[in-house]
């Protein structure tokens, strides 16, 4: 039977499945504000116009149902057959007409949205794998999907802007992001930080090399980490080293 409203109980879980629907609405607002020929314009993303950006958006979705299959009858369905099959699709997916890369992206959106809402709690537990080999429980996907939509958002280049982003979001990018330097074993250790809101993320990572403090406001921090952002946006960060004294914004370290 199809449920009209979500099956899982579980509070995060539900409070992540409201953030994805008001970041797709966003991530549609945006694409509905392109004319067709807006869309053979470049993104942020190298070597991606905006065709490329929204195919890969819409596979994304249907990669994400796959792992709801997966989650859902505890058969192995994986995101995608391989990393050039993904490549490929994408590839493919771009040069759709733009009427069908809208309906791409829309109807993609609404079946990932049924299959969540229709996921019980035990599949919510249940593990999956994602593209890049990580066992995580089916719950990540909806931070995963979260994710992508808002930096996507940004990356079709088209107005939105970091503090689109909402702060708790934004945070959770960050906390993410810095997370996923230490354990890749980065020497160089970055703790990040908004006086302002008071947020802070990051640690001395085992063995690096030195730490580098950046502070400054939320969505420059979010500009920098996520390695996107322009010299104007991260203009309001401020960099120190050792003894605390100001050093050059670095390069971020790649995080993806
Ligand atoms: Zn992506």
């Amino acid at each position: 039977m199809v449920a009209r409203h979500d099956l899982a109980t579980d509070q995060r879980v539900r409070a992540d499945l409201l953030e994805v629907r008001r970041a797709t609405a966003f991530f549609a607002r945006k694409l509905g504000e392109l004319s067709d020929a807006d869309l053979d314009a470049p993104t942020r993303l190298e070597g991606w116009n905006r065709r490329h950006l929204v195919a890969h958006v819409g596979y994304n979705a249907r990669a994400l149902c796959r792992l709801a299959l997966w989650a859902n009858s505890g058969e192995p369905h994986p995101m995608y057959a391989s990393p050039d099959a993904r490549d490929r699709e994408i590839a493919r997916g771009a040069t759709l007409q733009p009427h069908a890369l809208r309906h791409l992206f829309e109807h993609s959106a609404v079946s990932l949205d049924v299959e969540w809402r229709d996921s019980p709690d035990a599949a919510w537990r249940a593990s999956v794998r994602t593209a890049t080999g990580r066992e995580v429980p089916f719950s990540e996907t909806a931070w995963m999907r979260l994710r992508e939509l808002w930096l996507h958002a940004i990356d079709l280049d088209n107005g939105a802007r970091w503090g689109d982003v909402p702060a708790p979001i934004a945070e959770r990018l960050l906390a993410d992001i810095v997370g996923t330097w230490a354990a890749r074993g980065e020497r160089l250790g970055f703790v990040l930080s908004d006086p302002a809101s008071g947020f802070s993320a990051g640690a001395p990572a085992p063995g690096a090399a030195s730490l580098i403090r950046i502070e400054g406001p939320l969505p420059a921090l979010l500009a920098w980490a996520s390695g996107r952002g322009r010299a104007s946006e991260t203009a309001g960060l401020e960099a120190r080293g050792i003894g605390e004294a100001p050093v050059r914004l670095p390069a971020a370290p790649r995080w993806l």
